[in-house]
């Protein structure tokens, strides 16, 4: 099926419409119209081969919403007519011993990415969200809550959870004081998660300016990273922190935060991070950590909690043929908290 889409065709120029074939359906796939797609800072280090030469044209996106218009003939779960979204992760393979856990971003043979991967069992090479439409394996579904607003849930799919694993995993509690670190799309989830699950929450960023947003997001203080006297006056003070920096950077200032024992997760930089100082870790037995993601199961109960408590992102809604302009605002670290792309606009082009 030939479906409009917007893919970048290498690293430097911008991201242009582009014309694919979405597969026919096979039993157990869904047939989703996207209705809306978050931008996520992987969509631009993936278009501009910061993670390595991707498999040009891409086509980015992995926050998608919409609605099911088709179901294969072994779907059970789901209806044509349902709200729903599709995350990181397409396919698994089902069978090692993470995926039997639910834990399919930790996938022994690899998950297959919504875009940019190659897709063992379909052929060819995966197309994400900035497009009309996607073909997905009923498993990677998720059914998204009827009650929520619809744009602004789609940031859920990747930012919500990528933030959500690690607070549930380090089990943040009430009373924790917990640090996010960065309030782009994923910080300003953290400070709202971590707020729900009760914790004490200190936005940590570089940027003096989003301050009073990030108050008006949930959190209790502000820490400007920048300040020496500021990251001083917290040294050795929290129980977690979630550092969302999309580059290398010198992790040992946030480590000099971190009580004994107390962890920090990286979900942001996958690339060789600055010397660390062992002694930093060693002499409070402090842990850094990773994460990835989450699983679906995971994912479907973020999704709920969600739902029951009405929590959404902060998004700026774009028109496609504006992506280029979202991403160099990205760039910049100006971003209010997510950009969300209303396919619409690409349909009506
Ligand atoms: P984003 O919206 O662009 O926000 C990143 C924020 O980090 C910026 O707004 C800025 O916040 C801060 N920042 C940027 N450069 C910095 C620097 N050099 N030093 C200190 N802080 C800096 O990005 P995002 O979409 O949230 O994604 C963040 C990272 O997570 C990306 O690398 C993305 O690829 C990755 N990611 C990982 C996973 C996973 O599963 N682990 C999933 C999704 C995304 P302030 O202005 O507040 O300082
Ligand atoms: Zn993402």
């Amino acid at each position: 099926m030939s479906t409009k889409t917007y893919a970048a065709f290498n690293e430097v120029d911008a991201l242009a419409p582009h014309t694919i074939e979405r597969r026919q359906l096979s039993p157990k796939d869904i047939f989703i119209d996207i209705e809306y797609c978050g931008v996520c800072h992987s969509d631009i280090h993936t278009a501009k081969g910061d993670w390595g030469k991707p498999n040009y044209p891409v086509v980015p996106g992995h926050e998608i919403i919409g609605r099911i218009k088709e179901v294969g003939s072994e779907v059970t779960n789901f209806k044509v007519g349902d709200l729903v979204g599709v995350g990181c992760m397409v396919e698994s393979c089902q069978d090692c011993h993470p995926c039997e856990e639910g834990l399919e971003q930790y996938c022994e043979n690899g998950f297959t990415g919504t875009y940019n991967s190659k897709n063992s069992k379909h052929g060819g090479v995966t197309y994400g969200g900035y497009s009309e439409n996607i073909v997905v394996e009923e498993k990677f579904v998720l059914r998204v809550p009827e009650n929520i607003d619809v744009k602004a849930a789609a940031p859920l799919l990747c930012a919500g959870i990528t933030t959500w694993s690690p607070l549930r995993h380090w089990n943040v509690k009430p009373g924790d004081k917990v640090g996010v670190i960065g309030l782009g799309g994923l910080g300003h989830m953290g400070v709202k998660f971590a707020k729900a699950m009760g914790a004490h929450v200190v936005m940590i960023t570089t940027s003096e300016s989003k301050g009073a947003d990030a108050k008006k997001l949930g959190a209790d203080e502000v820490l400007i990273s920048k300040d020496n006297a500021q990251m001083e006056a917290h040294k050795n003070s929290f129980d977690f922190l979630l550092n969302t920096i999309p580059v290398k950077h010198d992790a040992n200032p946030y480590l000099n935060l971190l009580k004994l024992d107390k962890t920090m997760c990286i979900v942001g930089a996958i690339e060789p991070i600055e010397a660390v100082n062992g002694g930093l870790l060693v002499m409070k037995r402090k842990n850094l950590a990773g994460s990835l993601i989450g699983g679906i199961k995971e994912t479907q109960e973020m999704l709920d909690f969600c739902g029951e408590h009405n929590i959404v992102s902060d998004v700026e809604v774009i028109d496609i043929q504006t992506i280029n302009t979202a991403y160099e605002r990205m760039m910049k670290s100006d971003v209010k908290y997510r950009f969300v792309i209303d396919i619409k606009s690409l349909k009506e082009a």
